[in-house]
């Protein structure tokens, strides 16, 4: 099977097809498929900045973080979700990461749940180049794209599943990729992820909303939740850990100060995994 197979073009929405080392339609709008072998689908157009989406830094600290396991229980989680789901199944499948940052929930489920479905593929894609370029790096096997979520080079009715992990969602983009009883699973945080953190940034801090997506395509059919305590003995994972968060941006300065004089940081992770189903 041709591994680029679900992308279409984004200027015409043709069908693409590798050249070379390049993915080309039949009108003959042509992408180059990076060395590392990710393709960049993300027109000008649809960039509402230079560079869109998380810059270097940021997806650099949260690949160093991610890395050392700190949130290994929330893609534990996403792995035996996906292998119930996945015995039910017996044909070829195709799973989409949307908003897949630097695929280290990607990677996780290839190496863990895919290994024993090899007729599986999964598919990686987020807006910001320098995180699709770092995930890229992990693994050959996965597809990885720079693209808009408001608008998806992929092909209608395609994918068994969307994953939505940390990143934003778009209801009618996850409907038309989706097949028929598609499942889309979407994680958000629980009240009381990175309360640690938070306790040290602000005077006054407050539990997270756990507000799901806006999906009206969609049916909630199942929720878990991953709870965990986690703790950083360093200052570079704490920085890290800040890195990837939006507090990165909204903090004062003296929360930020109080935060670079530790050493040492004890926080709940909290994760809410919603499982939705294609309604109609
Ligand atoms: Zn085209």
């Amino acid at each position: 099977m041709d591994k680029f197979m679900h992308l279409v073009c984004p200027v015409c929405s043709g069908k693409l097809s590798p050249e070379n080392q390049s993915l080309i339609c039949s009108h003959g709008h042509c992408f180059d498929i990076a060395g590392k072998g990710y393709v960049n689908l993300l027109l000008v157009g649809d960039k509402n900045s230079k560079e869109p989406g998380d810059n270097k830094d940021m997806v650099k600290a949260r690949k160093r973080f991610l890395d050392k396991g700190y949130y290994e229980p929330l893609a534990k989680c996403l792995c035996t979700l996906l292998s119930q789901k996945l015995q039910d199944m017996n044909h070829d499948g195709i799973i989409l990461d949307t908003g897949c940052g630097d695929g280290y929930y990607t990677d996780y489920i290839l190496r863990n749940t895919l290994s024993d479905h090899t007729c599986f593929h999964i598919y990686g894609m987020d807006i910001s180049k320098e995180a699709i370029r770092l995930a890229a790096g992990r693994n050959k096997d996965i597809v990885f794209f720079v693209a808009s979520l408001f608008k998806i080079p992929f092909s209608g009715n395609s994918a068994d599943f969307i994953l939505n992990a940390f990143a934003p969602s778009y209801d009618p983009e996850f409907r038309r990729i989706l097949k028929h009883n598609g499942i889309l699973i979407s994680v958000i945080p629980g009240r009381s992820h990175l309360f640690g953190l938070k306790s040290v940034l602000y005077e006054k801090p407050y539990e997270n909303d756990e507000k799901g997506p806006d999906l009206p395509s969609f049916r909630h059919v199942d929720q878990v939740r991953v709870k965990d305590s986690i703790k950083l003995c360093s200052r570079e994972d704490i920085a890290d850990l800040l890195a990837m968060t939006p507090y990165y941006w909204k903090t004062p300065k003296e929360g930020i100060e109080r935060l670079n004089k530790l050493t040492e940081l004890e926080t709940p992770v909290e994760f809410v995994v919603n499982v939705y189903s294609k309604q109609g």
